[in-house]
């Protein structure tokens, strides 16, 4: 079976776009490969957080993708903050790739320009660590939105480069990028990805959200003013709440302009709460049961921990050895 590794960060409440760009395939690919899943919580560091939600957000987060349907006996899900094998290739990954390349980074510079206030080291060097992460596993694919594609190259020029500089170490990675809801934009500003670490949170659709919430966020949602809906070039607003709505219904952008002909935007944003509402129900209730569970979580992430440390240790140790340290006794 080919080796499937993906990532999230606890660096808020997991969003409608997480799960239709990045989740929901998780799942899915579970039978079929050998998946590896873990929270990202070394990344989330890179923005200050406070401690205390930090924690909340990990263990939501953990317990959210079991309810997603994540099955831990299948795919180790594990926390990398308890698994020091990614700390370790990170820095070593580090000193095999280029300032340049890190500088081209369109995420770095988003990140940066947002907290002007906070542009440390480790904000500049996520990919590195995303890369170690990835490799680490030796996975063959990694499901991600279409906003992780440029970290996903630069992972895989890392591994071409240290393969190359050595000999064949890491497997090279390919994405596994869905088509509908690869990206799914803010709904107060459709110009800019839909993000879990957004202050304003009427830009978000958290998959937790209370149903009155979720039906009120997709009302406020900027549209424009054609008061048509169709999916054309300049229409962000309305593309992106088509794009959902064609995820969680199946139905396609023609079946769905059809249905909406001669209606309002109203008629249209309400319908498309109310679908996310019906797909985002049995997951929540699931929820509610794993996160009152506390001793469960603990089991499972810390069986994951052990999992993926044994397999994260033969590669280090591989790295390790080629780079030319001396190996312990
Ligand atoms: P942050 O703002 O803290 O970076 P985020 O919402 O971007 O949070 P990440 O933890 O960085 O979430 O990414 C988790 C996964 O969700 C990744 O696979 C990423 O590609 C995917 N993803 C994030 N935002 C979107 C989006 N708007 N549409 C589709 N997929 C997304
Ligand atoms: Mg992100």
């Amino acid at each position: 079976k080919k080796v499937i590794f993906s990532a999230i960060q606890p660096s808020g409440t997991i969003t409608l776009g997480n799960y239709l760009g990045a989740l929901k395939n998780w799942i899915s690919l579970q039978d079929e490969y050998n998946c590896i899943y873990a929270l990202a919580d070394l990344h989330t560091i890179t923005v200050r957080q406070d401690p205390a939600k930090f924690r909340h957000n990990t263990l939501e987060a953990y317990a959210l993708l079991l309810a997603c349907g994540l099955d831990p006996e299948k795919s180790p899900f594990f926390i990398q903050s308890q698994v020091c094998t990614h700390a370790q290739l990170a820095w070593i990954l580090n000193c095999y790739t280029q300032f340049g390349e890190l500088q081209r980074m369109t995420q770095f510079k988003d990140k940066a320009a947002k907290h002007a206030d906070n542009v440390n080291a480790g904000l500049f060097t996520y990919p590195s660590l995303m890369a170690a992460d990835i490799l680490l596993y030796q996975a063959d694919l990694v499901p991600v939105g279409a906003d992780q594609k440029q970290h996903l190259e630069l992972a895989r020029n890392i591994a071409e480069r240290f393969n190359g500089i050595y000999s064949p170490t890491f497997t090279v990675p390919d994405g596994y990028i869905p088509k509908k809801g690869a990206r799914i934009m803010s709904l107060q500003d459709p110009s800019k990805k839909m993000s879990k670490s957004d202050e304003n949170v009427n830009g978000y659709v958290a998959v937790l959200d209370k149903p009155e919430v979720i039906l009120r966020k997709f009302k406020r949602a900027v549209t424009d003013s054609d008061a048509c809906v169709r999916y054309a070039e300049g229409k962000d607003g309305i593309n992106n709440l088509m794009g959902i709505y064609s995820v969680v219904t199946g139905l396609s952008y023609e079946q769905i302009e059809k249905d909406f002909e001669g209606k309002g935007y109203g008629d249209f944003k309400a319908a498309v709460g109310e679908a996310v509402v019906e797909h985002l129900r049995p997951i929540q209730e699931r929820y509610a049961d794993y996160i009152k569970n506390k001793d469960y979580l603990e089991k499972c992430y810390t069986e994951g921990a052990q999992k993926a440390l044994a397999i994260s240790s033969r590669t280090l140790n591989k790295v390790m050895k080629k780079v030319g340290f001396v190996s312990k006794a």
